[in-house]
């Protein structure tokens, strides 16, 4: 039996479900031939069998759609290809909605999905009830249509992946069960198994929800959980036919499929079964789990609501299995942190049949060309750290995923399980002062603070939310006052070493060859010149640098810095987060107030923005760097956390009669963006260069020795920007809300999307950032002033202004982007508080 077994392989895939095919099969078609798939049971016994086949393409993230209408056009493609049927049907799929806050979120999808090129259409009751005739419209407020979804055979799908990979060389082999992972040198060197040990050059671990454990064999956290996921299959109904579309009805958490003749009816209730706590047996091939109709009843009492046919139609199965799921319902893809040469498609969340395609070759061009070809944030296993990894906490978090399918998308809304989780040294302070938290990174961070009497819970809704005014006052103290921010949450590096500065150097595309006492803006790009990161680099001393980047970004910043270093640098890289809070001190008065609590000179001469220096306050010294996302003079302060109490309370108490207030997370958000300062992961993607996104000014093309990125974006300079970032401003009086994801237009035609959008109470509006592109012409003020610009925002379009977003000077009061700041406008902003 072992006679044909592998010794070695330039690739081994751990898996033989839809996904761990999907690669195999992408793998050999961008010419790895050397690659070896290795499944414990036989193809598809995984989770993959029992699929119900759905395969919607439309995702909040432009990529993942990307990801998925790639599957839909391989699906469709295969059978020619390969000779083996798949199933695979463009049925359509329909969505219906039974409250009207549910129908603006389906208009407000079908925004995104014209932003995103996605074919769709809003239906009435009445047309959603001529496209499945056999359900209840009585009550639905009306639908969505989407035309290029999909339903599709999981087994035969992963058959044919599996004989299209074994076409081009691929050599699979079943009943071989991984059983360790030895490394080398921090890479990976060998895959152990029932049947021998193959050598490698890479191992990918597509093993559902068994990867977790394989994850531990080789050093490497895959948060991922299983959950029973449910559904029944009814016999033959009156009126059902293969060609009726998918349909969703996300308000009763249900959805259903044609089979048969009869009817797939599953779906996602709110408080899901976590499964597997004592982890997964090795021999669950082709295995289900009890039924348990009390999980079920939720979902069948609105099934029954929606479609009365099922009242008499016999049930043929009813169908329980695990299926994996993550901390935040997207799947887990990429290199992995921790371990060289291992990679991760894993933690579907019930969406691994529609993603597996898209998956597969994003992975395989990830392997084959050594970085991901195009933004994969949404996913990327590096989106997570070591700590995700706990069981008791991923139990607690999956209750509340597998619903999120079709809980409401609301803007801003935070999940509540398994939380608190970290904690910044500042927490019961501002949750005595009233702050509401969300989480990021784990992080619990004040979105905002209600004041005495007023309800501390975020109030949903798709207009104006209930935090509206008081997150006026926070933004008003940091423009005419001061406030303070809890920040902590910022990951935090220092790069230590003789060689720090020239490893830095090579890094980032501004010039950090500072003198000590100094900080940088500095973008982070890949070979193509798109942003890996973007951050803050101050030097503390000649080898000694602190890098201050995102909260999400601790764990891929860490990943790119090391991978950067070369073998023979004295350059060390430590993540100090857990070890300083950050304290920023904003507003007008910011000077004034610190003035108050140190010895330090803090006038522009002494203290001019960029200067980084170590302070006095109160009794505790901390590192003082002067600079501001919120676009006004203030200082961030690095505390060593165990000071972090006493600098917090001294600032809060000299700060009195400066009328000092808290401020939080959604203050940041209006601020930054009434600045036109981007973040990383909405404005800036590896996707988007310095030049386009208006950066262009912490960017250093001829400094001495170059930087990674460099050779694309010198190229890139004398080309005209036809895509372009873009700030955005609403000021009628009766401008709805919005909060990122709209479609962009101008003059009638869909010409790009917004990324981020908030109220900007200074400019009395809705302010906004997004990407737009042109047809070809060059994107400049004079191309924009031609047109009329607007958003859909759920379908109604709203008039913008639209400026080139500017190039920052580098300064920390610098003015808006739409140059009305003034107390008038201020004042303008109270108005529309109270109509909110
Ligand atoms: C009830 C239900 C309905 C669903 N409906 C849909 C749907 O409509 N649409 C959709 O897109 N998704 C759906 N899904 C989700 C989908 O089934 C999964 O996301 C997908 O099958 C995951 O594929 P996979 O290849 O990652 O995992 P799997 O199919 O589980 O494959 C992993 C494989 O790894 C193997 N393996 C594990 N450990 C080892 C080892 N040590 N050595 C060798 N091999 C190993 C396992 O045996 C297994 O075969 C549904 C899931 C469930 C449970």
């Amino acid at each position: 039996m072992a006679d044909d077994f592998p010794t070695q392989a330039r690739a081994v895939i751990i898996g033989g479900g839809i996904v761990g095919c999907s690669l195999a099969y992408h793998l050999t078609r961008l010419g790895w031939r050397d690659v070896v798939l290795l499944e414990q049971g036989r193809l598809s016994s995984g989770t993959t069998w029992h699929a119900a086949g759905l395969v919607g393409q439309l995702r909040s993230h432009a990529n993942m759609t990307r990801l998925i209408r790639y599957s839909t056009e391989l699906y469709a493609a295969l059978e020619a290809g390969t000779g083996l049927a798949t199933g695979w049907k463009q049925c359509g799929s329909i969505t219906v909605a039974r409250t009207a806050e549910r129908m603006t979120q389906l208009r407000r999808t079908a925004s995104t999905a014209r932003a995103q090129g996605v074919e769709i259409e809003v239906l009435t009751p009445a047309q959603a009830g001529e496209k499945w005739p056999i359900m209840r419209t009585g009550d639905l407020a009306g639908a969505v249509w989407l035309p290029g979804d999909g339903k599709a055979n999981p087994t035969d799908l992963t058959q044919a992946l599996a004989r299209g990979a074994r076409a081009r060389g691929a050599r699979i082999f079943e009943q071989t069960r991984v059983a360790g992972i030895r490394l080398k040198d921090g890479a990976v060197s060998m895959v152990e198994t029932n049947r021998g040990t193959v050598a490698c050059d890479v191992v990918a671990i597509c093993a559902g929800q068994w990867s977790r454990e394989i994850g531990r064999m080789c050093g490497v956290t895959i948060p991922l959980h299983s959950a029973e996921h449910m559904y029944i299959v009814t016999e033959r109904i009156d009126g059902v036919h293969p060609d009726l579309p998918v349909m969703r009805d996300p308000d009763g958490y249900i959805y259903f499929k044609e089979e048969v003749g009869g009817l797939v009816m599953g779906g996602f209730e709110p408080d899901a079964k976590p499964w597997g706590m004592d982890g997964i047996p090795a021999d669950f091939e082709f295995q289900l789990l009890p039924d348990d109709w009390d999980q079920f009843e939720i979902l069948m009492k609105n099934a029954l609501e929606r479609v009365p046919a099922l009242e008499t139609a016999a049930i043929k199965t009813f169908l329980n299995g695990p299926e994996s799921f993550t901390p935040d319902n997207n799947f887990i893809l990429g290199e992995a942190p921790e371990t060289r040469n291992v990679f991760v498609a894993a933690g579907f969340n019930s969406m691994g049949i529609a993603s597996a395609g898209g998956a597969g070759r994003a992975l395989a061009e990830w392997i084959v060309g050594g970085e991901p070809s195009f933004d994969l944030w949404p996913v990327d296993i590096r989106r997570f750290a070591r700590f995700n990894g706990n069981r008791v906490w991923l139990r607690d978090r999956v209750k509340e995923v597998l619903g999120l399918h079709y809980a409401m998308p609301w803007p801003n809304h935070e999940l509540t399980t398994a939380r608190p989780f970290r904690r910044s040294p500042l927490f019961d302070r501002l949750a005595a002062k009233g702050a509401v938290f969300g989480s990021k990174m784990g992080w619990e961070r004040p979105n905002w603070f209600a004041p005495p009497g007023i309800e501390r819970r975020t109030g949903y809704s798709f207009g104006r939310q209930n935090w509206f005014a008081h997150v006026a006052e926070e933004h008003r103290a940091c423009r005419e006052g001061v406030a303070l921010f809890d920040m902590t949450s910022f990951a935090k590096f220092l790069m230590q070493g003789p060689d720090s500065e020239q490893v830095l150097q090579t890094l980032c595309a501004n010039d950090v060859s500072v003198p000590a006492g100094r900080s940088v803006y500095t973008p982070m790009l890949n070979e193509r010149g798109g942003f890996e990161s973007d951050l803050t680099v101050a030097r503390l001393a000649p080898d000694c640098f602190l890098i201050l980047t995102g909260t999400a970004q601790a764990t891929r910043d860490a990943h790119w810095i090391r991978g950067h270093i070369p073998g023979s640098a004295r350059a060390v890289l430590t993540d100090v987060t857990s070890g300083y809070a950050v304290i920023g001190v904003m507003g007008p008065r910011s000077r004034e107030l610190l003035g108050r609590v140190t010895h330090a000179a803090l006038d522009q001469a002494d203290f001019p923005f960029g200067t980084v220096r170590e302070i006095g306050i109160g009794y505790a010294t901390v590192w003082a760097s002067r600079r501001s996302y919120m676009g006004e003079l203030g200082w961030e302060l690095y505390v060593p956390s165990e000071f972090a109490v006493t600098v917090y309370e001294t600032l809060a108490e000299a700060g009195g009669d400066l009328g000092v207030r808290d401020a939080g997370y959604y203050a940041i958000e209006s601020l930054r963006l009434e600045k036109g300062h981007r973040a990383w992961g909405r404005e800036l993607t590896p996707d988007d260069n310095p030049w386009e996104a208006g950066l262009g000014f912490a960017v250093q093309l001829d400094k001495k020795g170059g930087f990674i990125g460099r050779e694309a974006l010198a190229a890139a300079r004398g080309r005209p920007l036809t895509r372009r970032l873009v700030s955005f401003l609403a000021t009628a009086p009766d401008t709805p809300a919005a909060w990122g994801g709209e479609l962009v237009t101008a003059n009638g035609d869909p010409i790009g999307g917004i990324t981020s959008a908030a109220y900007g109470y200074t400019l009395g509006g809705v302010v906004a950032l997004g990407w737009v592109r042109s047809a070809g012409e060059p994107i400049d003020p004079a191309w924009l002033a031609e047109r009329r610009f607007a958003l859909d925002v759920a379908g109604e379009p709203v008039p913008v202004r639209a400026r080139v977003c500017r190039h920052l000077t580098g300064g920390d009061s610098g003015a808006t982007v739409f140059l009305i700041h003034s107390r008038s406008a201020f004042r303008k902003a109270d108005r529309w508080g109270v109509m909110g």
